[in-house]
């Protein structure tokens, strides 16, 4: 062969497996869900005495997203369950990541703070079973695999909707004798929390809300919806029945959404998410007694209909784009911990003894004296994992706690587009501001459910900061 042809076929050839790469890399996204409905009989956390499953009312199930913007993959995980601690969500992410070589840096987990689910993690009086334990880390596991093998070319786009009337900020404000002593003895609280609908001594809310429900939306090239993924500041409805095994508004807001897209047969099947945003001090209680009495199941059906249909209103709206750059930063932030003294600790152990249903306790003394006990055993500092993932022009700031509003409305103001999902990847109680610590109230008292320093949330938000900063 002469030189020139033989020149001629080598720059063909170099040229012909250029043309077999895509020019740009391909948007793609995956989503599936697997299933955590726990046996009858299994306890139920959320509240202070433990419960224990009597019945199914809707299932709980782990829902997962994967992205993959060609060069990155990210995926998004919510799982139907009160709070789940790091390792569970570490014992998941090992397992991804041994099965699709995913490093666990790049999955984001929270849990949805569904009062009505099977207990994973030991908070108030209720404990979890081991078994159980490994079997939701085994199903988020297997939930995220098959996301990521759904993944297909995709378009994305991302909005934001409104719905004030449903978030409360649940710390009051109250007049001269309206703020009873805290289960530790405390007397020198300044709101209170929950005091009850109608009550006559409320004064006003100590705090704002944050109405907004930014999500991200995917589709396939065809039009079919893949999976929302939205994010809402309300700690959860509840009014289930008694009992009951329930995903909350969470769930129905998923189901809700899927019928209002009309994708209720899709295949694979559409998977609405919707995250905890910094939802610590709201609920959905309106404490000026302006709502209705439901039946049980009722309130849920109203505050997740009008969230999925103001998601639906905006998504009409939405510019769908064929590209989405996907980046993540992850953090260890070590936090101290409101230790108990030694006398606190001693004190603690009279007071639990007055419990005639030892070792159960039965008044809020008896249940805040055992968790001192029990934190006493808690080291004096812990580390919180921190992430930002940032997903085109959305970015999620992942906390490992029941974050107060004000925390999320300070992030969005400061970095617009970025929302906190609270709860996510680990369980270290509430994140009340200084602020927020100085006025005490429930969220403050410390327990397993409060145990950081004062100073959690500015380091947390300085941190955080730094990370975005470091995306730029
Ligand atoms: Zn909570």
């Amino acid at each position: 062969m002469k030189t020139p042809l033989r020149f001629l076929i080598v720059i063909l050839s170099v040229s012909l497996l250029r043309a077999a790469e895509p020019d740009t890399p391909v948007f793609r996204a995956g989503a599936a869900t697997s299933d955590v409905t726990p046996p009858l009989g299994t306890s139920m956390n959320g509240g202070f005495q433990d419960r224990k499953a009597t019945y199914i009312h809707d299932p709980q199930l782990v829902r997962c997203l994967a992205l993959d913007d060609g060069k990155t993959q990210v995926v998004l995980v919510v799982v139907d369950s009160c709070v789940i601690g790091r390792d569970i969500f570490d014992e998941a992410k090992a397992m991804v990541e041994k099965a699709t070589g995913l490093p666990k840096k790049y999955m984001l987990m929270s849990a949805t703070h569904s009062h009505s689910c099977g207990t994973v993690q030991a908070v108030g009086q209720s404990d979890p079973d081991p078994l159980y334990q490994r079997f939701v880390a085994r199903r988020i596991a297997d939930g995220v695999c098959c996301a990521i093998q759904n993944l297909e070319p995709a378009q994305i786009a991302w909005g934001v909707g409104s719905v004030p009337q449903h978030v409360f900020n649940r710390r009051y404000e109250m007049k001269e004798g309206g703020i009873p002593a805290t289960p530790l003895g405390v007397t020198t609280d300044k709101v209170r929390t929950n005091p009850g609908v109608g009550n006559p001594l409320v004064v006003k809310p100590a705090g704002p809300t944050d109405p907004e429900v930014p999500f991200l939306s995917v589709r396939s090239v065809a039009g079919r919806p893949i999976a929302l993924y939205a994010n809402y500041a309300l700690h959860y409805v509840g009014g289930t029945g008694p009992g009951h095994i329930s995903a909350d508004y969470f769930g129905a807001f998923a189901r809700i959404l899927r019928d209002h897209l009309k994708a209720d047969h899709a295949s694979p099947a559409f998977v609405g998410m919707m995250s905890n945003a910094a939802s610590g001090d709201i609920n959905n209680v309106d404490v000026l007694g302006k709502q209705e009495k439901q039946p049980p199941y009722g309130q849920i059906a109203i505050v997740a209909g009008d969230v999925a249909r103001e998601v639906r209103r905006v998504y009409d709206t939405l510019t769908w784009h064929d590209e989405a750059p996907l980046t993540v930063v992850q953090r260890e932030l070590s936090l101290g911990v409101r230790l108990p003294t030694a006398d606190e600790v001693t004190k603690a152990g009279e007071v639990m003894k007055g419990s005639k249903l030892a070792p159960r306790m039965e008044t809020m003394e008896q249940v805040y004296a055992r968790e001192t006990v029990l934190l006493s055993e808690f080291p004096k500092e812990v580390s919180a994992l921190l992430q930002v993932v940032k997903i085109g022009r959305f970015q999620l700031a992942a906390i490992p706690a029941e974050v107060f509003v004000e925390i999320g409305l300070e992030l969005k103001k400061k970095h617009p587009g970025t929302t906190v999902v609270s709860l996510a990847n680990a369980y270290h109680g509430y994140l009340p501001t200084p602020g927020h610590h100085a006025l005490g109230g429930y969220e403050t008292w410390r327990a397993r459910s409060s145990y950081l320093e004062v100073d959690a949330s500015t380091k947390i938000v300085k941190s955080l900061e730094e990370m975005m900063s470091e995306l730029k």
